[in-house]
């Protein structure tokens, strides 16, 4: 298995026109690499499923990278994040969180550079140096993964209502400890609202508020989400195909959030591209609470949830997220948030002892 490719100018394909693939088919270029892009979009069809929430302050300096600022793509600016579970209500203050237009964004990443639209590749090792496998959830080029993969069916709807039933950000987590359904704003009454659910209720959540909201459906779009970390996702290279993004794992496994670890996981493969050993390990090193987050989500579907080691990987998911506010958007108290109903509706759901 080749883990080492040479310096200098390299001829590279790049699989996958999302925000990885459109972030490195941008930075490659800069570095002097003759790099072409491949989509299995068509041009005008071409679309970015995806709820388009961020962190203003996370994503920023991407965005900068490709001389773009990322003001100019901001929708709605929260103030607060609600989050609903059971009878439960948690309110956080927002730190940067946004929806923005991704899919003008990804698009302003990709001008100028040389991009293949729909073309569905399957191969293309004989023609480059080295092909980058950013195909997402799909993961259409690497090998198979070596272990079983995870991933979450989710269906999500642009609405546009009259009277928008909320005008800031909003989750509701499933009780059944598998999914959650959100809603986010996207100005001029329109908002994403979609639900992902393991055991594929989502389409019932979403139903049932439409039902009581009703609105015009604008969009419609689906498709799973990986949720396993990068660890259960190797191998990310094999001969001249690296991964990088989603194909790879890099969604925080609870959150489903993709977009920022997708551009970290871009950078860190800029970084090491001559040496893909080196990549590995750096990708590891960094999504290591994914591994917490994701074997916590394991645990929670499996009906495994084990005290203490669930506890604590818990606590470790819950302590990044709230010492990095601006990273997530989001500013969490974690002594505002009790374990408790969390914890016994998990006993009742899954009966449980705790
Ligand atoms: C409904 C939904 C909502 C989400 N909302 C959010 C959110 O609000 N915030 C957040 O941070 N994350 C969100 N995510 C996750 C996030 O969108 C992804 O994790 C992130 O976009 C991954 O980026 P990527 O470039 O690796 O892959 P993708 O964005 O999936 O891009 C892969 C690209 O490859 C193309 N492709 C696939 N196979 C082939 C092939 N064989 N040949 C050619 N082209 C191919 C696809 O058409 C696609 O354009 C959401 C995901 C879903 C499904």
């Amino acid at each position: 298995m080749q883990s080492t490719t040479p310096t200098g100018k390299q001829k590279i394909a790049i699989v996958g026109m999302g925000v990885a693939g459109s972030y490195l088919i941008n930075q490659l270029t800069r570095r002097g690499h003759e790099v072409t892009g491949y989509e299995r979009y068509t041009e005008n069809n071409f679309e970015c499923v995806c709820a388009w929430g961020t962190s203003k302050y996370g994503i920023k300096s991407f965005v900068e990278n490709c001389d773009l600022d990322f003001q100019d793509y901001i929708i709605h600016e929260g103030i607060k994040f609600r989050m609903e579970y059971g009878d439960n209500e948690y309110v956080s203050d927002a730190t940067g969180l946004v929806t923005f237009d991704k899919h003008r964004m990804v698009l302003d990443m990709q001008k100028g550079h040389k991009i293949i639209y729909g073309k569905w590749v399957r191969s293309l090792e004989e023609e480059y140096d080295m092909v980058i496998d950013a195909t997402g959830g799909i993961r259409g080029i690497l090998p198979k993964m070596q272990n079983p993969d995870l991933q979450i069916p989710v269906v999500q709807y642009r609405m546009k209502f009259d009277n928008p039933p909320m005008n800031d950000f909003y989750l509701k987590m499933f009780e059944t400890n598998s999914g959650y359904f959100w809603y986010f704003p996207l100005g001029n009454g329109e908002a994403h609202i979609g639900a992902g659910d393991y055991y594929r209720n989502h389409i019932h959540y979403i139903d049932e508020f439409v039902k009581k909201h009703p609105a015009k459906r604008i969009k419609i779009v689906g498709r799973p989400i990986r949720l396993v970390p990068p660890s259960r996702c190797e191998p990310f290279y094999s001969g001249k195909i690296v991964g990088v993004g989603e194909s790879i794992g890099t969604v925080f496994p609870l959150a489903g959030e993709g977009i920022i670890p997708s551009l970290q996981c871009a950078d860190i493969f800029l970084d090491n591209m001559q040496d893909f050993q080196k990549y590995r390990r750096a990708v590891l090193r960094h999504f290591r609470v994914f591994e917490d987050a994701g074997e916590l989500l394991r645990s929670l579907l499996t009906g495994k949830f084990t005290i203490p080691d669930d506890l604590a990987r818990m606590t470790r998911v819950f302590s990044e997220l709230s010492n990095n506010p601006k990273r997530y958007g989001i500013s969490i108290n974690p002594s505002a948030i009790s374990f408790s109903p969390f914890l016994e509706s998990f006993s009742i759901n899954l009966n449980i002892k705790l």
